[in-house]
């Protein structure tokens, strides 16, 4: 799931006004609610549930987590871990049977790098938008402590030096700029609340010098053992440019006679993750029920077109479900009935006992109706709970007008997520085979109830 700030919840709004004036999409889904009521009280419904629900494999979803998060690990977007993923999602689902389309789509430069004392410890480094870059072999220096980096903070002898900034008191951009004026080299600026990984921090700019953000127990310890003994740093920045993502897109045509002219229902997940985080819940949880899905429906018929959306890039902006939903003909956003979008469905997290239907403007929808009734006649053991939330690809087929839902694990009424959200902690240690299971019984049972009739 990506973070929202402030900017990104009034660009929701927008979005959401747009697209109801535009496409009328309450009318559509009224209709579409009382279909999916209808078969709700359809008790051969149980039947075709039992199809889905006695093939979706726990054991086969914790091992595509494995896979993920594990032996491919982190997988940010522009990376070769992240195009290593979506190719292992190709070759299953070729595996399967699909015909398989790699959509590839270009993400904005990116700045990357690397920090390391002179006795040659790595430092954990995230290098913010903003920063300026170094040459090739980086730059290496003395560091300064500049505590919080006021302009009082700053003496002659910052000059040339590299910075060492605490999180706190002033804006970043302001310490920044005073590092700037007092000539230092380069930044490091280092939390003040332990956290595994340094965060991003926004510094504005763009800078002539290099900028890197640390985690508070780096910063104390470069305090300690490099800035006291006058030893030396070197940072290296690096701007990466014409960076590419990708999706990885697998079509179930339906039955042979209306291909072309049916509704479509779209299942969506995205694989990449954040900087340094294995993304076991987010998302390989999510990616790997959607796998399962494609695996258990391919061989049912279906009176609906299906389509799985593997997509890349959500984490810097929902990249890779814009571009997906961008390429899709007037004539398919039209015949698009449903988005079922999975985003962190397997947390461990004992507290996570509801699954979360996150719409956009909080609304039902036939998505959330059909997996409510679905809920009901599977007996799904989690308590479901309408919400109004974007920050996930759910947001990209909403501005299509397209009626979509994101499932996601929270704590009820809190609606807190997992602890280890977004940092080292997002393992496999904590997801549960029993909770993937129970999406994949749900969500599964749910898109099938819509696409056989
Ligand atoms: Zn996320």
């Amino acid at each position: 799931m990506m973070k929202v700030g402030k900017k990104a919840s009034s660009v929701m709004l927008a979005a959401v006004l747009t697209a109801s004036s535009l496409y009328g999409v309450p009318v559509q889904f009224v209709q579409s609610a009382e279909a999916a009521q209808s078969q709700a009280e359809n008790p051969g419904s149980k039947s075709f549930d039992q199809k889905v629900i006695a093939r979706v494999d726990a054991a086969r979803m914790m091992e595509d987590v494995r896979y993920l998060s594990e032996t491919i690990g982190p997988r940010v977007a522009g990376t070769e871990a992240e195009k290593e993923a979506a190719n292992f999602i190709r070759k299953r689902l070729e595996s399967y049977g699909y015909t398989v389309e790699t959509q590839e789509f270009s993400i904005p430069d990116k700045m990357a790098g690397g920090l390391h004392t002179s006795d040659l410890k790595e430092v954990l480094v995230t290098i913010p938008s903003g920063s300026g870059s170094t040459p090739e072999e980086g730059i290496t220096s003395e560091l300064y402590d500049a505590g919080l980096g006021r302009a009082a903070d700053f003496s002659e002898e910052a000059s040339g030096k590299i910075a060492l900034i605490s999180r706190g008191d002033i804006p970043f951009s302001e310490k920044v700029s005073n590092a700037v004026n007092a000539g230092a080299a380069g930044v490091l600026i280092y939390n003040n609340v332990d956290q595994p990984a340094p965060m991003n921090p926004s510094i504005g700019g763009p800078y002539t010098i290099p900028v890197g953000s640390i985690t508070k127990a780096s910063g104390e310890a470069l305090l300690q053992d490099i800035a006291a003994q006058n030893k030396t740093v070197t940072l290296t920045v690096k701007r990466f440019q014409n960076i590419k993502s990708q999706n990885i897109i697998a079509i179930k045509n339906p039955k042979p006679n209306k291909d072309g002219e049916t509704d479509i229902v779209h299942i969506s997940a995205h694989f990449d993750s954040v900087p340094f985080a294995p993304g076991a819940s987010d998302n390989a949880s999510g990616t790997a029920v959607a796998l399962e899905l494609a695996r258990v429906l391919k061989s049912y018929p279906a009176d609906k077109e299906l389509r799985f959306a593997f997509v890349g890039a959500e984490e810097i902006g929902l990249l890779g479900s814009k571009h997906y939903v961008s390429q899709l003909s007037g004539n398919e956003v039209e015949r698009s009935i449903a988005n079922f979008n999975m985003d962190m469905v397997g947390t461990a997290w004992e507290n996570a006992t509801a699954i979360y239907m996150n719409t956009l403007d909080g609304q039902a929808n036939i998505a959330t109706e059909t997996a409510l009734a679905t809920a009901e006649r599977i007996g799904t053991p989690s308590e479901l709970v309408l919400y109004q939330r974007g920050a996930s690809d759910h947001v990209s087929f909403h501005d299509a007008g397209i009626p979509a839902v994101n499932f996601i694990r929270r704590e009820p009424v809190t609606a807190n997520l997992e602890p280890y959200y977004h940092t080292p902690l997002d393992s496999i240690d904590h997801i549960s085979a029993e909770r993937m299971k129970e999406a994949g019984d749900l969500i599964g049972a749910s898109v099938y109830s819509l696409i056989r009739k």
